[in-house]
């Protein structure tokens, strides 16, 4: 076979989100040969839709610090994330924020000149008080957009090298010591493949709630990262605890930002009662997403829900300044117009809880590098080998994230993860090490069986399909009978996709591939989210079975890992030590 031709860098980022972006700042300001690759020019990147804000205790409205903040985050994620990583992610905040502040970031200020802050569902003072703390630093309700406008302007100034509309497709590993020392991709505009090599490799591919009917999620939100990692025999973490935002538009899926309940607005059902009191009498509908969440399905199920099917609730802000709504919730007005055809001016919004966010992920440590088991250790290091941002499991978010920690998760392990590459890079021999005999091969063949198939199932109706099963099998609440059938409905789906056809053979921009080579990597996702769903026996953050309904420390205090070969299950433990302060012990959750 002819060998592919191959491009050298120092370093790969895949990914072009805020994570990517912020990793790469860092390596290309130390002066390494950076290339980022992305499916999509970099500022629409789905970090572009991120609305509510950032968290950091800036402290610039109500008292706040990081101890508040850690507390909050522990809890948030109902115990299961590791409070080393926590630790480490709160008090590097504020150093992230103001950075970028700096950078340029059109913060909104307040009169005194300093960054204006929201609350945000679960982010309380004084460890859980009902009093919330305005930590949510916030571009109006375009905080993802001004974000990734501002990295991207860094970076072009810092000479990074993107590769625009470039599909990573696998990872390379090394045999000899399993390091990974590249990616194959394709040149989405050629229809050509190409290794990259590099001495590191950070995945940054961001989320995948495309598996599922109803997200907030990009048709880009794949899992591309997940289903590299899983190809290349390593495991995916935690990946049952998907994030339901309990407003998304009711038939469109779009989010309305917590922001807007952080502003004032209030969730009312048919009978015009404001419900959340009765289920988060503290902090309300500021209580944490999967409260929420729960809590909304649950009046639905009861009968409460508005509409002539009683099948949304309803998100009322018309008691606010509609000066207020206009300065500080503009593109939420603007969905709601679009999209729900009504004016929150005077209208009530149409809510219902949507797929939104992955807790789990790509293992790694707060250093951004990938562990996974070996040996003895549970946690070995992958050489060359780095994830950031909603691909990686690091874990911060544990079983539950509170919103406006996952861009705070974006600059502070991108920034991290930069970090470690720099020391790891600068530590090794300066010329490439020899490429792996046949790098690319099995890439090759899984392209050459999708371009020589002449018939075989349509990826429309595999991804519908998969993404309906997910949607009735493993949602909001997660019965026994229905996982047990989801399981069994995925691996289904799984056979019927490695039997892809597509009519289109062309190369140059060939959408009908790129389509069948990312649900493969949704196939992946939602086979590890729907296996280890199955298999935890408790409800915990946003796993919520209904023949368990109690968190269960003594025996799921512990972290899944799913690996593709047999669809095999290990755990390994929570870090349940903080970095320097005592570790906050679990506690029964309520808001
Ligand atoms: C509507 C919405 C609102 C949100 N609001 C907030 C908020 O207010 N605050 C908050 O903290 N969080 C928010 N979130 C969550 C947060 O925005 C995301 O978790 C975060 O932006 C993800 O960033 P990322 O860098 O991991 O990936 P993304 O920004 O998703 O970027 C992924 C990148 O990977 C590239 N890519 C993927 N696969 C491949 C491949 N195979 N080859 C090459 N490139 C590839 C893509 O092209 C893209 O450049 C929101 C999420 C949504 C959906």
């Amino acid at each position: 076979m002819e060998s592919l031709p191959v491009r050298r860098f120092d370093a790969i980022v895949v990914g072009a989100g805020g994570s990517g972006m912020r990793a790469a700042l860092e390596l290309a300001r130390a002066n390494l040969k950076v290339a980022v690759l992305s499916k999509v020019f970099p500022t629409r990147s789905h970090t572009v839709a991120a609305q509510g804000g950032i968290a950091a205790p800036l402290a610039n409205t109500t008292e706040d610090n990081w101890h508040w903040h850690m507390y909050d985050t522990v809890k948030g994620a109902d115990y299961l994330g590791d409070q080393d990583a926590i630790e480490y992610m709160c008090r590097r905040a504020v150093e992230v924020v103001v950075e970028l502040e700096h950078m340029g970031m059109p913060f909104d200020r307040i009169e005194n000149g300093k960054i204006y802050q929201r609350p945000f569902g679960g982010h309380t003072q004084a460890y859980g008080s009902p009093k919330m703390a305005m930590r949510a630093c916030a571009a109006a309700d375009r905080t993802g957009h001004a974000m990734l406008h501002t990295l991207y302007q860094q970076n072009v100034r810092s000479n990074t090298q993107f590769l625009v509309e470039w599909m990573a497709l696998d990872l390379i590993i090394d045999p000899q010591d399993g390091a990974c020392v590249g990616v194959v991709a394709l040149e989405m505009e050629t229809g050509e493949i190409s290794i990259l090599q590099a001495k590191a490799t950070l995945l940054a591919t961001g989320g995948a709630g495309r598996i599922y009917w109803a997200t907030t999620n990009a048709f880009i939100n794949t899992g591309d990262g997940l289903g590299m990692v899983a190809r290349a025999g390593l495991p995916l973490e935690d990946m049952e605890f998907w994030q339901f935002h309990p407003t998304g538009v009711a038939g469109a899926g779009v989010l309305i930002t917590e922001g807007v309940r952080g502003e004032g607005g209030y969730l009312l059902n048919k009978d015009g009662e404001r419900f959340m009191e009765r289920y988060a009498p503290n902090n309300k509908d500021l209580a944490s997403r999967d409260v929420v969440s729960r809590a909304m399905t649950t009046e639905i199920k009861e009968g409460r829900g508005c509409g002539p099917h009683g099948d949304y609730l309803e998100l009322k802000l018309s008691h606010l300044k509609p000066e207020d709504i206009i300065k500080r919730l503009p593109g939420i007005r603007e969905i709601a117009i679009k999209f729900a055809n009504v004016d929150p001016i005077r209208d009530h919004i149409p809510v219902v809880p949507t797929v939104h966010y992955q807790m789990g992920g790509i293992p790694t440590n707060y250093m951004g590098q990938v562990v996974v088991p070996e040996g003895a250790s549970k946690e070995a290091i992958v050489p060359g080998l780095y994830a950031a941002g909603e691909c990686a499991c690091v874990s911060v978010h544990g079983a539950n994230r509170l919103g406006t920690n996952s861009l705070l998760d974006l600059l502070v392990f991108g920034k991290a993860s930069g970090e470690q590459v720099i020391k790891d890079i600068r530590g090794q021999p300066s010329p490439h090490r020899a490429l792996p005999r046949g790098a690319g091969d099995a890439t090759r063949a899984r392209l050459a069986r999708l371009d020589g198939a002449t018939s075989g199932e349509r990826v429309v109706d595999v991804l519908n399909d998969l993404r309906r099963t997910m949607q009735a099998h493993c949602g909001v609440f997660r019965f026994p009978e229905d996982l047990v059938a989801g399981v069994a409905k995925v691996k289904t789906i799984a056979e019927r996709a490695s039997r892809l056809f597509i009519a289109d053979k062309s190369k140059v921009f060939n959408t009908a591939r790129v389509e069948a080579l990312e649900l493969e990597n949704l196939v992946e996702t939602a086979m590890s989210t729907i296996i280890s769903a199955e298999a935890r026996k408790e409800s915990r953050g946003a796993q919520a079975r209904a023949d368990f309904p109690e968190r269960d420390d003594r025996n799921w205090m512990k972290h899944t890992l799913w690996y593709k070969e047999g669809n095999r299950l290990d755990y390994k433990p929570v870090h349940q030590r903080p970095l320097s302060v005592e570790t906050m012990e679990p506690k029964v959750r309520t808001y």
